[in-house]
């Protein structure tokens, strides 16, 4: 289910503009407005739900088909090199957009 107001829905609807650099009918690549590494993607699923602990089964393979696709998107958009993913959830975490999503990060050696 879309949320009117979240970030990533109004992404998704194009409501938004985002420099996009993989897109299928499951899941969104594009490039964080802010980044924190030379290269810094958001992976998102269209399916919007907030957090993992909201993951069910079906939340779960879509989850795991973002994991299957995001080592070739990543390396043909400039992580050949490798990448860190992350998952923020909740405060503790910073999470500030609360759509599921992965960061990926690379482009460069990065700090841990
Ligand atoms: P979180 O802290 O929730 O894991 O990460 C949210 C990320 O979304 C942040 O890195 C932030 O820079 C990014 N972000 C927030 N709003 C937008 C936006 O409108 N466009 C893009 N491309 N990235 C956004
Ligand atoms: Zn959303």
């Amino acid at each position: 289910m879309e949320d009117k107001n979240c970030v990533f829905c109004r992404i998704l609807r194009g409501e938004i503009p985002a420099q996009k650099v993989y897109e299928d009918d499951k899941m969104l690549v594009f490039k964080d407005i802010e980044p924190k590494a030379k290269i810094h993607l958001l992976a998102i699923c269209k399916d919007h739900f907030k957090l993992l602990s909201d993951m069910d089964e079906s939340r779960a393979e879509l989850v795991k088909y973002m994991l299957g696709k995001i080592p070739l998107i990543a390396a043909a958009n400039g992580c050949e090199n490798g990448y860190r993913l992350i998952i923020n959830q909740g405060g503790d975490a910073g999470q500030t957009v609360f759509h599921l999503h992965i960061h990926i990060l690379g482009g460069e050696p990065l700090p841990w």
